[in-house]
C-alpha cells in the first residue's frame, strides 16, 4: 500500500515535471533557441521514437536523424530479409557496412566483458520462441539445446580489412536488437553535433540519449518506468550529455498458462532471463554501451552487475530495481535520481 502511494506522488512529480517544462516553453516563447526547437516523430527499429533538437539547424538535424534511422533499419534489421545482417545469417558470410562492422565488433567485446551474458548469436533461440514473428509458442529444452550448440562468439571471425563477417559455425545466426538502437542513438548524437546543436534529445523506446543540457541549463529528467506493467513511474534521472537505457522482461512478452515469457534470454538456457532483476537502467556516454549492458546486467543478476560496476572496464552507472521492487544505485548516481521510493545506493 504504501510503495503504491509513493509511486502515485512519484507519478505526480513527473507530471508536474511536464508540466514545468509545458510551462517553461510558454514563458520563453520568444527566445530564439525556442522558435529553433524542431521535433520529429518516426517509427522505426519496431518502436515510436522522438527527436528533439534546439538551434540553427534543428530542423535539419532531425530531419537527417530520421533519414540515417530509416538507413539503419533497413540495414540491420534480422527480420527483414534484404538487410545486411539477413544476408549474412542466410549466406554464413557477408560484405558488411562500417555501422554493422563496428555492432557486431562492440558485441563481442560487450560478450568478452560480460562472461557470455550478452550474446548476439541469440536468433535461433529467440526465432524458437516465436518473438522473431510474434507466435508464440514454448519451445522443448531439446529445441533449445540444439540451438545453444550454435552460439560460440569465437566462431564469428571478423575481417576488418575486407569488411567482411564470416561465420565458422553455418548454422549460426546473429541479432542486433539488444545493441543496435543504443548504436542509433549515439549515430544521432553526431548529426546533432555536425548541425551545431548543443541541447537535444532522442528517445527510442526504452533508450534515451541527450546531448548538452536544456536549452535553459538545467538538466534533462528521464522518467523510470515501474516494471510492474503499470504506466507509473519508479523515479527520474536527470542527466547531461549521456545515454539512459532501460531493459525490463515487461517491454515484450507473451504469457501462456499462467506464465509470462519474456524476450530477454539466457544464453546458457535459452530460456527468459529470471536473474532476480525487473528493470536495470544503464547510464553511459555512449549508447552502444549503455544499451548492451542494460540487456547483460538484466540477465547478470545483481551480484555479477556490481562486480561488473567496480570492475570498469565499461564506464558506466546503474540503476536497478529487484523482482521485489526495491530499488538501488550506483553512488555516480545518487545526485541526480529522485524518487520518493526509498533505495539503497552501491558504493
Ligand atoms: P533490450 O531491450 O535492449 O534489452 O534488448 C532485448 C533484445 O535483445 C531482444 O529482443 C533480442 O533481440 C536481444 N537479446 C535477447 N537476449 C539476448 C542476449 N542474451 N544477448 C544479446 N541480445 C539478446
Ligand atoms: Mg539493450
Amino acid at each position: 500500500m504504501e510503495r503504491k502511494e509513493n509511486e502515485r506522488r512519484v507519478c505526480l512529480l513527473v507530471i508536474i515535471l511536464i508540466l514545468t517544462s509545458v510551462m517553461f516553453i510558454s514563458c520563453t516563447g520568444s527566445s530564439d533557441d525556442e522558435e529553433k526547437k524542431a521535433v520529429k516523430d518516426v517509427f522505426a527499429m519496431d518502436t515510436y521514437m522522438t527527436f528533439t533538437a534546439y538551434g540553427e539547424n534543428a530542423q535539419c538535424a532531425v530531419d537527417m536523424a530520421s533519414d540515417r534511422i530509416e538507413e539503419l533499419d533497413a540495414m540491420l534489421s534480422a527480420g527483414s530479409s534484404k538487410s545486411e545482417i539477413s544476408l549474412l545469417n542466410t549466406n554464413a558470410c557477408a560484405k558488411l557496412s562500417d555501422d554493422t562492422l563496428e555492432i557486431i565488433e562492440k558485441a563481442i567485446e560487450v560478450n568478452k566483458n560480460t562472461d557470455g551474458a550478452f550474446n548476439p548469436l541469440i536468433y535461433p533461440v529467440m526465432k524458437c520462441w516465436g518473438f522473431d514473428t510474434g507466435d508464440y509458442r514454448i519451445p522443448l529444452q531439446n529445441e533449445l539445446n540444439e540451438c545453444l550448440t550454435h552460439m560460440d562468439i569465437d566462431k564469428i571471425i571478423v575481417d576488418k580489412e575486407r569488411k567482411s563477417v564470416r561465420f565458422a559455425d553455418p548454422d549460426m545466426q546473429i541479432d542486433l536488437g539488444g545493441i543496435a538502437k543504443g548504436y542509433a542513438s549515439d549515430q544521432i548524437m553526431e548529426i546533432y553535433r555536425k548541425n551545431g546543436v548543443k541541447s537535444g534529445i532522442v528517445s527510442l523506446g526504452g533508450n534515451v540519449q541527450a546531448i548538452g543540457s536544456r536549452p535553459d541549463g538545467s538538466s534533462w529528467k528521464v522518467a523510470i518506468r515501474c516494471p510492474d506493467g503499470s504506466s507509473e513511474y519508479a523515479g527520474v534521472l536527470e542527466v547531461n550529455d549521456e545515454a539512459v537505457v532501460t531493459s525490463g522482461g515487461y517491454e515484450r512478452y507473451f504469457e501462456q498458462n499462467g506464465n509470462t515469457y519474456h524476450h530477454i534470454i539466457e544464453p546458457h538456457t535459452g530460456r527468459p532471463s529470471d536473474s532476480g532483476l525487473a528493470s536495470v537502467t544503464i547510464v553511459a556516454k555512449k549508447g552502444i554501451v549503455a544499451d548492451a549492458l542494460s540487456t547483460a546486467i538484466y540477465i547478470m543478476g545483481y551480484e555479477k552487475a556490481v562486480k561488473l560496476w567496480k570492475e570498469q572496464k565499461l564506464s558506466f552507472e546503474m540503476f536497478l530495481i529487484k523482482d521485489d521492487g526495491s530499488q538501488c544505485i550506483t553512488e555516480g548516481l545518487a545526485g541526480a535520481y529522485k524518487s520518493d521510493t526509498d533505495y539503497s545506493i552501491i558504493e
